[in-house]
């Protein structure tokens, strides 16, 4: 057990409550009131200086000591998912149909935590910026708060950030240099016909047929069209059309996903699905719109930074190793990485005895973030500043 680890077990029992009490009164993306009240007033109760209100529900409290002038930024994401709870915990969302399943209650209580213990320990030289956004959950959080002045606000030499990963055992951490998460774009195609009688084909173009032509065209583009050394992965995911068996409809909705890492192979995909919906179109007669939004970059970490992400869990007591391949979920830290050098790291989570269910991956309406890995998390945002902010040895 390294030291940290034992320093910070007395402030454990306070965080599991906090952390409960958090999974108890989730709020969706941007309506984190409660929780943002909640980390503002619990960070100015340690004496840190707490700004409110950026990006929406964004807080963020900076603690200094001595006169160095380096600073790190250290980022907790709040917000819960619109799913029904099924855990039956006697912590259970009190908000029906709000959940914290992605685990973003332990990251909170967690960078929380690692306030605490910095706190009374002080062994850092230099400016510590604790960031709590909102909007992970597919809002983009982490750009409304840079593009409300974050890094001109509380500049950050660095900023790293943890996600509880389940797949990984508990003690353990992984990152990598390089892309860590996924690209996320989503698609959503319009295929109009003129709608008519199903008996009279021949007097409208067909945008159900259409509509099935242009899935199987799209399921080509990854494999035909993307170099197979690249990873990528195309979704059709909904498609909504049609309400009666004697009717063609007028319109058919074709929704998806794309997930990248090269932006170039970003590019390609967008490009090859303009087209393969142009051709399909032009060959069934029928007029396509598309709506493709691409609104997560790659995370990205920074070569140096992923290195000190991996040494400071080495130092917090973590089996840490570099990860072998990037995920292909996404997550908007990659924004913040964008404007700053910095690492993402994934924090084992798995339980030694998951039960008769098996472990639950993230965003299962029963998932809950496993209140062992709180030190962990703590011990490596502790590791982190005192690693790269060392006191002075006057
Ligand atoms: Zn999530
Ligand atoms: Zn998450």
């Amino acid at each position: 057990m390294t030291a940290t680890l034992t320093a910070v077990a007395d402030l454990l029992p306070d965080l599991q409550t906090l952390r409960r009490d958090l999974h108890a009164h989730p709020e969706l993306a941007f309506a984190e009131h409660r929780t943002s009240i909640l980390v503002a007033d619990t960070m100015r109760d340690l004496g840190l200086e707490v700004a409110t209100g950026i990006g929406g529900t964004g807080v963020v409290a900076t603690l200094r000591h001595g006169g160095g002038m380096g600073s790190i930024g250290l980022r907790a994401d709040m917000d819960a998912l619109p799913i029904v709870e099924t855990s039956g915990l006697t912590y259970a969302s009190k908000h029906r149909g709000v959940h914290h399943g992605c685990g973003h209650d332990g990251h909170t209580a967690a960078l929380i935590g690692a306030a605490r213990h910095l706190v009374r320990t002080c062994n850092f030289d230099g400016t510590v910026h604790f960031i709590f956004q909102p909007a992970e959950e597919g809002q983009g959080g982490a750009a409304a708060m840079i593009r409300d002045g974050l890094f001109e606000r509380f500049p950050c030499d660095e900023v790293y950030a943890l996600h509880n990963w389940p797949a990984l055992p508990l003690g353990s951490a992984q990152t990598r240099a390089g892309p860590i998460m996924a690209a996320a774009d989503r698609f959503e195609i319009e295929i109009h016909g003129r709608g008519g009688h199903a008996a009279f084909p021949q007097l409208t173009p067909d945008a159900i047929l259409a509509a099935s032509h242009l899935v199987l065209q799209l399921n080509t583009i990854v494999a035909r069209d993307i170099d197979p050394n690249e990873s990528a992965v195309l979704s059709v995911t909904k498609i909504e059309g049609g309400h009666a068996h004697n009717v063609l409809p007028t319109k058919v909705v074709v929704v998806g996903t794309v997930r990248s890492f090269n932006p170039q192979v970003q590019d390609r995909i967008e490009a090859r699905l303009r087209e393969v919906v142009a051709g399909v179109a032009s060959s069934t007669g029928t007029r396509m719109t598309i709506d493709y939004l691409r609104y997560y970059p790659a995370t990205i970490n920074s070569r140096d930074e992923a290195a000190v992400a991996l040494a400071a869990a080495k130092i917090a007591g973590l089996h840490a190793m570099e990860a072998p391949a990037p995920a292909f979920t996404s997550e908007d830290f990659a924004f913040m990485l964008q404007a700053r050098p910095g690492a993402y790291l994934w924090l084992g989570q798995g339980r030694a005895d998951p039960g008769a269910d098996g472990e639950r991956p993230l965003h299962h309406p029963s998932y809950d973030f496993n209140d062992a890995a709180l030190p962990y998390a703590i011990a490596w945002f502790a590791a982190l500043v005192e690693r790269q902010l060392p006191a002075s040895t006057r």
